[in-house]
């Protein structure tokens, strides 16, 4: 499988005859997906998103926590929600309540906004979680869901939330939500996120503040709602270890907290970091467990602590989200332009007379090289362009000569690598030298926000064309005016992609597991919004597109960040009614283009 696919694709995705189709029922090409949409005029680009790929993820971890369940024969149940802040967008989370209704799957909320959502759309009687820090107005929400019939448990962060809640159930105690404790591990994790965990983290109660909160509830006669010890080591685990070492001390605390009269505590919520693999080359794999490991590991070891402290075995809760939500969702995005197109053999302005010297000889390298000489003719055309270099420095040759020089050196290199069975030792520097720049109608920010922010890799590749070799190591440039909006080659991660000629044929790639956090961390650099997005519902015969929301207008792009449309829209007008250069005609027509422009959205269309 091309692009590392076997690494990240979780059979998803399989190639048939140079296309990338899904590997679900009728299997539709990304090509003909795209193309259905692009023909009802939508250009930019395309977020994909596919339900039955959420509902893969749900299934897959529920059942291998339930076949781990039974293997060991472990007595608490094994529950799950989805932690909001990892897609909030209705387009994924209508699906995502959708397929996990049979499983009695829930919502982890960690603002005001968050909860709300739950509280309109999580399927009574299926658990809520609320984490993060709390302020009274978010504990009342947690009093309101209760009265709505939600099983919500509020996970308190600190002992003044818990006096909060203390204070509340005074005038409510018949709606008082169960009370989760975020424990502070001195175990941390493995990742770049692994902030979360540790003695110094930013959540979570440190063992003397657990005694106090006993001590506390107790004093309220609430001990009877403290129903789930929770934590969460971090995003993206790497590495198992940690994790183990964190329900150890995790299940230590939930035994002792039953010694101290905490009767109903009767769950263990180890959070999310179940990691996903984004990686395309076996050399920076992102994690070292398979999910049936990380059940196993979890269940066995729980199991193990609840039998040596004698306390009943708790439910296991899970905060997965990363999880659950990346696979879920495909940008497409048109390449616009290739920027080597400069280096061909027409773009040549040879001199009939006078060409420097050794801009002669170059040319007659790239006339004669062949497999054989190869490795020396490339030498010395390197050789050369240093010294033409040096020349037009010191003012001995014209701007023409250096473009030929330039062209030249660039056109021998790339026939030096078509030579087959030809061994060049600096085949990779050469290859990055003479990288193609892919102009692709996407934005970085808005849509990657993590490879520039974290360096998180994403896998990247073309749908189309794949079965043919692509020869061009490329670096990929999005459409932000922006020099960070880039994806540069990387030797170590070499992308390499199509010649292609966008005279004739368009080209697209496809950003695979962008559908967690992506979208809500993406920012309007440059004013570039949330890109046009759809849902592929597929089945026996096809598919269908559902839901298609355009990326924002222009206007309403400006009015997001407050400026007053109607102003702007009067500016607009008078500037081109008090025009002088325009009769009444030229005026209208002026107008009516510019408000067809204003009404689409700001990703480029075409750049011809
Ligand atoms: C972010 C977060 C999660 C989700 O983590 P993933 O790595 O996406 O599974 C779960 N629980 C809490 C408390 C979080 O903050």
């Amino acid at each position: 499988m091309p692009y590392g696919m076997k690494y990240w694709g979780n059979n998803n995705f399989v190639i048939d005859e140079g296309s990338v189709r899904l590997n679900h029922k009728s299997s539709p090409s990304l090509l003909n997906i795209v193309q259905g949409i692009r023909d009802e005029g939508h250009r930019g680009p395309l977020l994909l998103r596919f339900p039955h790929l959420i509902g893969k993820q749900i299934d897959t971890i529920y059942g291998e926590f339930n076949r781990a369940i039974k293997e060991f024969q472990y007595k608490g149940d094994f529950k799950a929600v989805f932690p909001l802040k990892v897609n909030q967008f209705p387009g994924f989370v209508h699906h995502l309540l959708k397929c996990g209704q049979p499983y009695g799957y829930g919502l982890e909320a960690g603002s005001k906004a968050e909860l709300i959502l739950a509280m309109a759309y999580n399927h009574l009687g299926h658990p809520i979680t609320v984490n993060g820090f709390k302020d009274y107005e978010m504990i009342s929400l947690g009093f309101i869901a209760k009265k709505m019939g939600h099983d919500i448990t509020l996970t308190i962060e600190g002992i003044n939330e818990l006096e909060t809640i203390i204070d509340l159930q005074k005038n409510d105690p018949d709606y008082v939500p169960s009370i989760g404790i975020r424990i502070r591990l001195h175990n941390t994790g493995a990742s770049s996120w692994s902030k979360s965990g540790g003695i110094n983290a930013k959540f979570g109660l440190n063992s003397t503040e657990l005694i106090e909160a006993v001590d506390l509830l107790k004093e309220a006669n609430l001990l009877s709602h403290l129903t789930m010890i929770h934590f969460h080591i971090g995003s993206q685990m790497s590495d198992i270890t940690p994790l183990k070492k964190a329900l150890r001390e995790a299940g230590n605390i939930y035994a002792e907290l039953r010694k101290m009269g905490a009767k109903q505590l009767n769950a263990i919520n180890i959070g999310g970091g179940l990691a996903v693999e984004y990686a395309q080359h076996k050399e920076v794999l992102n994690k070292n467990y398979s999910l049936a490991e990380f059940a196993n590991d979890i269940v066995y070891n729980i199991k193990t602590i609840a039998a040596d402290k004698k306390v009943k075995e708790p439910d296991i809760y899970t905060e997965s989200g990363r999880f659950i939500a990346a696979s879920h969702a495909v940008l497409i995005a048109p390449v616009l332009e290739l920027f080597s197109e400069e280096y061909s053999p027409k773009s040549l302005r040879l001199k009939e007379n006078g060409n420097p010297p050794l801009l002669e000889e170059l040319h007659d390298l790239f006339k004669t090289i062949n497999a054989k000489n190869a490795v020396e003719y490339i030498h010395d055309a390197l050789d050369h362009l240093e010294s033409l270099l040096t020349l037009f420095d010191l003012g001995y040759i014209d701007l023409e000569d250096r473009s030929n020089a330039e062209i030249l050196v660039h056109l021998i290199i790339k026939k030096s690598l078509s030579f087959k069975n030809t061994n060049i030792p600096e085949r990779r520097d050469l290859l990055e030298q003479i990288q193609e720049r892919y102009l692709v109608n996407f934005s970085m920010f808005q849509s990657l926000p993590d490879f520039w922010g974290l360096g998180q890799d994403f896998p990247i590749m073309p749908i189309t064309k794949l079965d043919e070799q692509p020869t061009r190591a490329a670096t990929i440039w999005d459409i932000t005016c922006d020099s960070d909006g880039e994806i540069p080659f990387n030797q170590g991660t070499p992308l390499f992609l199509h010649d292609i000629d966008l005279e004739s044929e368009e080209y697209f790639i496809a950003l695979f597991l962008v559908g967690a956090y992506q979208e809500v961390l993406g920012m309007n650099h440059n004013l570039f919004s949330h890109p046009t997005e759809a849902t592929i519902v597929i089945d026996d015969n096809g598919f269908v597109i559902e839901d298609l929301i355009q990326s924002k207008n222009i206007f309403d792009i400006l009015d997001d960040i407050d400026y007053d449309i109607n102003d702007m829209q009067n500016r607009l007008k008078n500037n081109i009614e008090n025009a002088p250069a325009l009769d009444d005609e030229a005026k209208k027509q002026v107008l009516g283009e510019l408000y067809i422009y204003l009404s689409e959205n700001g990703y480029l269309k075409t750049t011809r």
